[in-house]
């Protein structure tokens, strides 16, 4: 079985667990910091701050910058649940700009929902490929509204050389499917000191010093144990990213020309870290997509659908008053063809060839 996602776990991170169990030490302590120093040099970041998950990151990050009931946020549409729930959570109203053919908030379409009542854009870097934030942060700007970046799937993305976290503030998950794992695990970038003070209150009851509460905070820690693995990851990050962009160009060379079949695409100037390798199959397509995603499970590959429909089209949330003018054209048709394909780098050029010339089979 070829599988959508695998965690390459090996001795460095067995190595660095055992320390920490050895240590006496299990939460919030010196192998946090050397996480967090981890990430801040393989990112370029000013300031970083581990949480316990990237939803937890999503929170505390528009939390840190003052978001809360009544403010509007403009998020995308075609997003993991959690970018929703973060918002809801914080007692946003969210409100959604359509997607583009890169998958990823279209900023012709932000440009026309923002309004002089929206406090916060969150952009969501799908599939790790950056958005057009050399388009979004002005639009954002010209409003008066803060950026909380989703880039819980975009460690390795980059704009203009720049990588996502190094500037702004920015979200990253660290959950088993992610580009490196902890496990679960979380980790806000900010290039402000004031959010990074708050974020690390926040994160800790929003404890001050000992016993001195600066506001309502949370348990958002992270242990010893999860920046241990951490640790040990982001000594492979760049050899990932490396051989998810080898095994995407290989895919997609192998792919090229099968009819009905949208195959992803790097835009000039934003890196793609392939966090998925994500096809679209269209009408045109010899095979419907749940079909093909049947067929080559069957034959041992497993795909995913990330995500079946806008992240806003489910009960719970249609009911919520927050939520309404939820017309997303482009996310809505998106959502019934997009198909991920393995990419990750445990798989080998056999794997690869095998995954490709089933899908053109299956597709002929
Ligand atoms: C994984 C993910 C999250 C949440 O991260 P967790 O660590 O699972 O809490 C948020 N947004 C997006 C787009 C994600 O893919």
């Amino acid at each position: 079985m070829i599988r959508i996602s695998e965690p390459t776990i090996g001795e460095a991170e067995e190595k660095l667990v055992l320390e920490v169990l050895h240590s006496g030490r299990l939460v919030q302590g010196p192998m946090v910091e050397r996480f967090e120093e981890s990430a801040r040099d393989a990112i370029g970041a000013a300031e970083v701050v581990a949480v316990n998950n990237g939803t937890s990151a999503l929170v505390a990050a528009l939390q840190a910058h003052g978001i809360g009931p009544g403010d509007d946020v403009i998020t995308s549409p075609f997003t993991f649940v959690a970018t929703l729930n973060a918002l809801l959570q914080v007692g946003a109203t969210p409100r959604f700009a359509d997607i583009g053919f890169d998958f990823n908030m279209d900023p012709a379409s932000l440009e026309a929902v923002i309004s002089p009542a929206t406090r916060a854009v969150m952009p969501v870097h799908l599939y790790g490929l950056a958005c057009d934030m050399d388009v979004i942060r002005p639009i954002a700007e010209r409003a008066d509204a803060v950026i909380v970046e989703d880039a819980a799937q975009a460690i390795g993305a980059a704009v203009g050389g720049v990588n996502i976290g190094a500037t702004g503030t920015s979200c990253f998950s660290f959950y088993a499917t992610k580009t490196i794992t902890t496990g679960e695990g979380g980790l806000v970038t900010t290039d402000d000191v004031d959010v990074a003070a708050r974020l690390r209150m926040l994160r800790n009851q929003g404890q001050r010093g000992r016993y001195d509460y600066a506001f309502i905070g949370h348990n958002f820690r992270m242990t010893e144990i999860q920046a241990a693995v951490g640790v040990a990851q982001f000594g492979r990050l760049s050899a990932f990213v490396e051989q998810r962009r080898a095994n995407a160009l290989a895919l997609t060379e192998r792919l090229a020309g099968i009819d009905g079949l949208l195959l992803p695409s790097e835009p000039a100037g934003r890196r793609h870290a392939y966090q998925q390798y994500t096809v679209r199959v269209t009408p045109d397509a010899a095979l419907d997509r749940d079909v093909l995603a049947e067929k080559l499970l069957a034959q041992g590959v497993e795909c995913g659908i990330y995500y079946p429909r806008p992240v806003f089209d489910y009960p719970c949330f249609r009911e919520d008053p927050r939520l309404d003018d939820l017309d997303v054209p482009q996310a809505t048709l998106i959502a019934g063809q997009v198909l991920s394909l393995p990419v990750h780098p445990a798989l080998d050029i056999d794997a690869i060839d095998r995954v490709a010339s089933l899908v053109r089979r299956e597709l002929s």
